[in-house]
């Protein structure tokens, strides 16, 4: 059997990091089986789809390296074969018109409800009668399309990841809605178990890998497949991601959108890589850090798990930060530049390429995020110097003048190396008497507005290349000496 998987967004929000997830796991499924990989936008919820939420989807699953091999295909531009084949079920009687008003339906769950029942529909326009039919349509009452369902079926399918799964068809709430209301012989609006199933069975898919979530929508699939005349395909269920109080992870939680996660300075492969992680176990002996394309050698759902994964930030950031630290230097920079960009330092950012790698490099191995390299970096973009009161607090103290007056005056006018600046300190501490933290403390407070920071010496170097040292050195010596 040729595989064929897909993934189906609604283009209704950013794209979320469970359907991203679910996106990778078909990824790999696919290229473990040397199978072709679907991309489907189900844009069918007309009033809540929007252009801009399918770009953002479409970027996103480019940006993590899943790419597709077909697609994408959009729901919104084959309504006519999702009608055809409603009016083939309304033909052969599998599927009729209710012509039940809201009031009705209501008064009907109230019922169920009072006497303690599940709210289900009763089925109670399937059979009318020609007569009653003819006076709904002569109200000019509009009719659902409700596709029947044998309440004494049992339904079963052997799970990818659950194993067998078993429903009962009187769980399913009655004769389910395929269409919404229209008036007279018009068919209504098509719904979501129903298209994707004409879509599945079209787009010859054999095997469905969604989120748990969609569990319930299966069995009445597999009842729309039988009917439809079609193979059901294999389903697997893959794990919800959860919050920390271990629902399911929504909007409410915050960063949900791979968007956001980008923004937020993870680079692709990382949250591919934990989001591999979040339910799938690697086999003994490969490491946690991997590609998809390492990951699709050994994936398989015998390693995905059944319990739903919590979201580990802790987690995310060592996996980021494993990527961040082994990057080389010119493609961390790249990734870097639009973030100083975008915090509006200014910069020559081809013509000083070699000085810009010197700090990506000075900050490399401290970065768990990208982004921030920002906070990190900003003394030494800033054009002027803002001080922590620490900084100034130490610029106050007894000797610290003279320390920067020394130093200032030792620089020489060739650019700084590293020996020089060494032997700088060490010749102040001689000269002055001063001791060498109390150098250390003063020069970094002056250099760099803060007590905290990444190498002094390496800053020092960076500085002196833009001719910032000294400046910087003298606006010291004026703040305190006022
Ligand atoms: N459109 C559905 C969703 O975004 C996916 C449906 C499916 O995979 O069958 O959740």
């Amino acid at each position: 059997m040729t595989v064929r998987v897909r993934i189906a967004p609604s283009p209704t929000g950013n794209l979320h990091i469970g359907t991203a997830r679910t996106a990778v796991f078909n990824w790999l499924f696919a290229r473990s089986q040397g199978g072709q990989f679907i991309l489907r936008v189900e844009d069918t919820d007309l009033e809540r789809s929007r252009p801009e939420f399918t770009q953002n989807i479409l970027d996103g699953l480019q940006w993590l390296g899943i790419h597709w091999d077909e697609g994408p295909f959009f729901q919104s531009k084959r309504m006519d074969l999702y009608r055809q084949q409603i009016q083939a079920l309304l033909d052969r009687g599998l599927a009729y018109r209710a012509y039940d008003t809201p009031e009705e339906l209501e008064e009907m769950r109230a019922a169920q409800k009072a006497r303690n029942e599940a709210p289900r529909y009763d089925n109670r326009h399937r059979y009318l009668t020609p007569e009653q039919r003819a006076a709904y349509v002569a109200e000019g009452r509009p009719a659902v399309i409700r596709f029947m369902i044998d309440d004494e079926r049992e339904i079963q399918w052997p799970d990818l990841v659950r194993g067998t799964v078993t429903w009962k068809g009187r769980d399913l709430g009655g004769d389910m809605v395929i269409a919404r209301q229209a008036g007279g012989d018009e068919i209504g609006q098509p719904l979501y178990n129903f298209v994707v199933v004409v879509d599945d069975i079209d787009m010859s898919i054999s095997h469905v890998i969604r989120g748990e979530d969609h569990i319930g929508n299966t069995p009445k699939q597999i009842l729309l497949y039988e009917a439809l005349g079609a193979t059901v395909p294999v389903f697997g269920h893959t794990p919800l991601i959860l919050n920390q109080q271990g629902a399911k992870l929504s909007k409410r939680d915050g960063v949900t959108s791979i968007s956001d996660f980008q923004q937020m300075g993870y680079v692709a492969p990382a949250i591919a890589n934990y989001m591999t992680l979040l339910g799938w176990s690697p086999p003994e002996g490969m490491a946690e850090i991997f590609t998809l394309e390492e990951a699709a050698q050994s994936f398989s759902f015998t390693r995905v798990n059944k319990a739903g994964a919590k979201f580990d930030w802790d987690k995310l950031n060592w996996v980021n930060s494993q990527y961040l630290h082994q990057m080389p230097i010119a493609q961390l920079t790249d990734l870097l530049i639009p973030y100083w960009q975008k915090a509006g330092y200014e910069f020559d950012w081809q013509g000083q390429r070699p000085w810009l790698e010197q700090v990506t490099h000075l900050v490399s191995q401290s970065l768990t995020r990208l982004e921030e390299a920002v906070p990190m970096t900003e003394y030494l973009f800033a054009q002027t110097l803002a001080y922590t009161p620490e900084a100034t607090a130490q610029l106050g103290q007894p000797g610290a003048t003279t320390a920067i007056a020394a130093i200032a005056a030792a620089i020489p006018s060739t650019p700084l190396t590293e020996a020089e600046a060494q032997a700088i300190v060490q010749q102040v501490v001689k000269a002055h008497g001063l001791k060498k933290g109390l150098i250390m403390k003063t020069l970094r407070a002056a250099l760099t507005g803060s007590l905290q920071g990444p190498d002094l010496v390496q800053s020092w170097l960076l500085l002196n290349q833009l001719g910032q040292d000294q400046l910087r050195l003298q606006q010291a010596l004026t703040l305190v000496e006022g």
